[in-house]
């Protein structure tokens, strides 16, 4: 994504807009080792390397939010027929780079992280490292202790797969709400071990992942992560 110099090296914290054409009237910076001469020329970050009296400044920043994904929305980056979660970020400047970790159903509420990092975000979502997720499933019908003992033992699916929920706890009985935990992503993974049950999914909220949530944010709302939320999740 191009920008103009004099945006990105303060978008680098360089300095003050004039501090920053003070130092290319002196001829301190450097794009691609040519001196740059005005603070109106186009740089690429991801390509063009800029140096400021020789120090590397480095474009590759990561941005981290997380989405209060409302219901009727698709966990993608483009649609040409649905809204996408990513035309609720609204930040015109980063909205190439930035996607959706993981996914979730188009009916679907809670927390998605959206980011630019590709390298967490395929940590979070590897199989080896699945983060923790856990759901709000309203239901038809109230489960019994057998019913929570044996999504928590595992249950394998129509497909074959086997999926196993690491908590399960009914939190409501009217409506019937059951808490599930869980540490995988399997494709419909909640809906299906719950049909596995003879039971229907009415709603479903992902109320944590990786330990985020995000109390406070209305549907459709998001916010960057914290330093903290950001180095539990690294
Ligand atoms: N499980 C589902 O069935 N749907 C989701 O969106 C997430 C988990």
């Amino acid at each position: 994504m191009k920008m103009i110099i004099d945006k990105f090296l303060h978008d680098q914290q360089v300095g003050s807009r004039s501090e920053i054409h003070d130092l290319i009237k002196q001829r301190r910076i450097q794009m691609d080792g040519q001196k740059v001469k005005s603070f109106k020329l186009s740089v690429n970050p991801q390509v063009n390397h800029v140096t400021v009296d020789g120090q590397l400044i480095s474009g590759q920043q990561d941005y981290y939010y997380v989405l209060n994904k409302p219901a009727g929305v698709i966990t993608a980056t483009k649609d040409t027929h649905n809204k996408t979660v990513m035309d609720l970020i609204n930040e015109p400047d980063r909205r190439d780079d930035l996607f959706p970790v993981g996914r979730l159903d188009k009916d679907t509420t809670g927390v998605l992280l959206i980011m630019n990092d590709g390298k967490l975000s395929h940590q979070l979502v590897s199989p080896k490292q699945h983060a923790e997720k856990i759901y709000h499933a309203e239901l038809t019908a109230n489960l019994s202790e057998d019913d929570l003992r044996q999504l928590i033992d595992g249950v394998t699916l129509k497909d074959g797969t086997f999926v196993q929920a690491d908590g399960a706890d009914m939190i409501s009985s009217q409506p019937p709400v059951v808490e599930l935990a869980i540490h995988e992503g399997k494709y419909h993974q909640i809906k299906r071990m719950i049909g596995y049950l003879g039971q229907k999914v009415v709603r479903l909220n992902r109320v944590s992942f990786a330990g985020i949530n995000v109390s406070g944010l209305n549907p459709g709302e998001y916010r960057e992560l914290t330093e903290q939320e950001l180095s539990s999740i690294k």
